[in-house]
């Protein structure tokens, strides 16, 4: 049985995708031409006058739809693997036809929905009315008239097709197709059978994200980042990032059993007078009525009443519906967010409350389907409807019970729990002392924290470089946004023995890397990162194919030229993004070497803020205890670095870094030195390579303004350091201090020192600590120790 429908081979989708598609074109033409069909008709067209002839509205309305409904319950990720419009949508990206346009670069790159775009911000709306619109459309004619069914179908494959040549990804699925929103609430955090894409799974295409078949039958991401997040790459993601921010799916969402409702009840309606004793709905009478069109303009009411055509009575009383439901789900997500405001944060009793809504607002809307519907293959038999009505209630309980406890902050611990299992299985067998005979994938997450604290306390760089690999993980696949990560990772930190001045040091690290991660949004990170992963899987399957490990540029043939330069099109990266790309696949991978590149570029830039405010320290000896937190963070930048610099020493023979490394770690503060005391291997790698060694002196940039440097540290993790900082550009530049005040210093920890300083407070030891600053003694003193010690004055 397939329990994952994300592992089920692309090949056999494919073939199911295909079936189902001439599947649906032959239904098609039975709509058209239902005489091509068998005789069959239901039952109860035996004993009413008012059907027309045809099966084929019956076959998709009362075992097709419901079907996929199901699907959608059990596991979204097989229905949107398999839907035959998100097929057609794709057959111009197989074919590579798809129109380009060019980047700003001048470059062609296939198109893409803008992230302002009109479509991008309101697309759930327009679904939504879609929806709405098909339904009354449904209602008015569609729900047995053939001819004009198979004219919607034909239309929604031609949008699909379109769509899928104008724009990259699954743009018809994200943003046009009707009932996309509404497989967002059938499947809720996650429908039954679907795998969960943040527990990791060791296959790099998640769900039912988009993917081709390589070269050697592999399976690679073709993601173009369509959509940011992707409910086809991991649904619960999107599920609670829509529970604030979505823009139309609170509405969409409650207003959905109401919807159903409605749609039932007008049905219902339409019922003829004459058939007394047939259920015109769970007969499917109501598939075969021949009197749809001439009742469009007959009145909905009965004879007294106001006259009004159901023409405009049926999209009047379904979005009524509609309404009512959503302002019902609306009262009963305010009545649970008063009952969990008591027990907990308001932030928190507010999403509780939501999602809870939500979950409940599901179970409503696919039980009352269910309870309309009754049986799917035939009318009548009250038996078969009443089994199928139990078994909907037992799934949708199931998925009610596992999800009704779930949260945001559940995901978010078990997403990091995935990375740090990912970067502790690097350890290798330095970690099976630790695991008593356990595998690291049979861990809870829970556990998984647990064993980081297990890590033998002495190795504090090895500590640093799994948070670090953690936190890069995170944030490149957007799971974590920088500005709340500090607090995000306060339990990976203490299971790792670490503090806030770490994170901000890997935080440096990785801006250093990248200086993208403080410019894009979580989710535009994430994007990138997609795109990338798919064209290095492309490129990986190119060089497979040619048998090759190495990419020589020079040396592809034209097939190999041309299809590298599709990647690029296809991938949409910038021209630095592909590089890097190209780079690392090159001749002995210049991944490292970039890496260490990085690293000593980010320590020398340290190193000259140090000594920028070491001279600003011999005028305003204020500023001395800042050169020390700066050292202090130098020191955490090296162990990194060495383990770098020992990585790159292959050669045979090989003992030294470079020159420019040796000048660098020559030029060390000895208070670096002294901080890195408990980091001994570091020590001693750079004690062994300066020992003996000639090395001219290093040659800093030019140093920076320390206004700015100042400016910088009002940003640090410690709140001792910023207000320190605060107070010595008081001194020196007191305007440009006045305005960093108003700078927030968003998902940063303050104090209450600080906070009384902003207020106006001033620190009653001001002038004693001035006076001291100079001693020699308090020197050795960083911000947060003198600023104890004015505690005490
Ligand atoms: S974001 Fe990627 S995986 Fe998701 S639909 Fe778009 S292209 Fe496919």
């Amino acid at each position: 049985m397939i329990t994952w429908f994300n592992r089920w081979p692309e090949t056999q989708a494919r073939l199911a995708r295909w079936a189902l598609l001439i599947a649906w074109l032959g239904l098609i033409v039975l709509l058209l031409k239902p005489e091509l069909g068998p005789g069959y008709r239901s039952s109860v067209c035996l004993e009413s006058t008012i059907c027309r002839p045809g099966i084929a509205n019956d076959i998709f309305w009362n075992i097709g739809l419901p079907l996929v409904i199901l699907a959608v319950l059990v596991s979204h990720e097989l229905w949107r693997r398999i839907c035959p419009l998100s097929f057609v949508s794709q057959l111009f990206r197989a074919l590579g036809w798809q129109r380009t346009v060019l980047n700003r670069a001048g470059k062609p790159q296939v198109a893409a929905i803008s992230e302002s775009s009109w479509l991008a911000r309101h697309h759930i709306q327009l679904q939504w009315s879609l929806l709405i619109a098909g339904l009354s459309l449904r209602l008015l004619i569609v729900n047995s008239n053939g001819p004009i069914l198979a004219l919607l179908f034909a239309a929604s494959l031609l949008a699909a097709l379109i769509s899928g040549w104008a724009y990259g990804g699954k743009t018809f699925c994200q943003y046009l197709c009707p009932f996309a929103p509404a497989q967002q609430v059938l499947s809720g955090p996650r429908s039954l059978l679907s795998s969960q894409a943040h527990l990791g799974g060791g296959s790099k295409t998640t769900q039912s994200m988009c993917r081709t078949v390589g070269t050697q039958g592999q399976e690679i991401s073709t993601c173009v980042a369509c959509s940011k997040p992707c409910f086809d790459i991991d649904a619960e993601r999107t599920y609670w990032q829509s529970l604030s921010g979505q823009r139309g799916m609170a509405w969409a969402w409650y207003s959905y059993p109401g919807l159903i409702l409605a749609f039932f009840l007008l049905i219902r309606s339409y019922a003829p007078a004459e058939g007394s004793g047939i259920d015109y709905l769970k007969s499917n009478l109501f598939t075969y009525d021949g009197r749809l069109a001439a009742m469009a303009w007959q009145s909905l009411l009965p004879a007294g009443w106001p006259q009004l055509p159901r023409l405009l009575a049926v999209p009047a009383l379904l979005s009524a519906g509609g309404v009512v439901s959503e302002r019902l789900f609306h009262q009963i997500e305010q009545l649970q967010r008063h009952k969990l405001n008591s027990a907990t944060s308001p932030e928190l009793a507010k999403e509780r409350a939501i999602h809870r809504t939500r979950l409940l607002t599901t179970f409503t809307a696919i039980n009352t389907y269910f309870f309309f519907k009754g049986n799917l293959l035939d009318s009548g038999t009250t038996l078969l409807s009443l089994e199928l009505n139990l078994v909907i209630v037992a799934i949708s309980s199931v998925w009610l019970y596992r999800n009704w406890d779930r949260d945001r902050g559940l995901y978010e611990r078990e997403s990091t729990s995935t990375s740090l299992r990912r970067r502790l299985a690097k350890l290798g067998p330095d970690l099976q002392p630790l695991l008593a005979g356990r595998q690291l994938d049979d861990l809870s997450p829970g556990e998984v924290f647990v064993l980081a604290n297990a890590l033998p306390v002495q190795e504090t760089s090895q500590r640093r470089s799994i948070y670090l690999d953690v936190l890069r993980d995170l944030i490149s696949q957007g799971r974590l946004d920088r500005t709340a990560s500090l607090k995000a990772l306060i339990d990976l930190r203490t299971s790792l023995g670490l503090d806030d001045a770490d994170h901000q040091s890997a935080l440096e690290i990785l801006t250093s890397e990248d200086t993208r991660i403080t410019s894009l949004s979580a989710n535009d990170l994430a994007g990138l990162n997609l795109c990338r992963n798919a064209a290095a899987q492309e490129i990986e399957d190119l060089l497979l194919l040619s048998g090759s490990t190495v990419l020589h540029l020079d040396r592809l043939d034209a097939h190999g030229r041309g299809r590298l330069n599709r990647i690029l099109i296809e991938s949409g990266l910038d021209d630095d993004s592909w590089a890097q790309l190209l780079s690392d696949f090159g001749p002995r991978s210049q991944f490292g070497e970039r890496q260490l590149s990085q690293r000593l570029q980010l320590v020398n830039q340290a190193m000259a803020h140090r000594d920028s405010l070491a001279e600003l320290s011999r005028r305003l000896p204020l500023a001395a205890p800042l050169v020390l937190s700066l050292d202090r963070q130098i020191a955490r930048f090296l162990p990194d670095l060495v383990a770098l610099i020992r990585s790159g020493l292959t050669a045979p023979g090989e003992q030294r870094p470079d020159e420019a490394c040796l000048a660098l770690l020559r030029s060390l503060s000895p208070n670096v030195l002294a901080f890195l005391a408990a980091e001994d291997d570091t020590t001693t790698a750079i004690n062994t390579w300066l020992d003996g060694a000639i090395v001219s002196p290093l040659q800093l940039p030019s140093l920076p303004e320390a206004a700015e440097i100042l400016e910088g540290l009002w940003l640090d993790t410690d709140p001792s350091v910023s207000l320190w900082a605060l107070m010595v550009l008081r001194q020196l530049d007191a305007p440009r201090a006045e305005r960093l005040t108003k700078a927030h210093r968003t998902g940063l920890p303050t104090s209450s020192m600080l906070t009384s300083f902003l207020q106006g407070e001033q620190l009653a030891s001001r002038e004693i600590l001035t006076l001291i600053a100079d001693q020699p003694l308090i020197q050795r003193f960083e911000p947060g120790a003198l600023l104890e010690l004015h505690r005490l004055c």
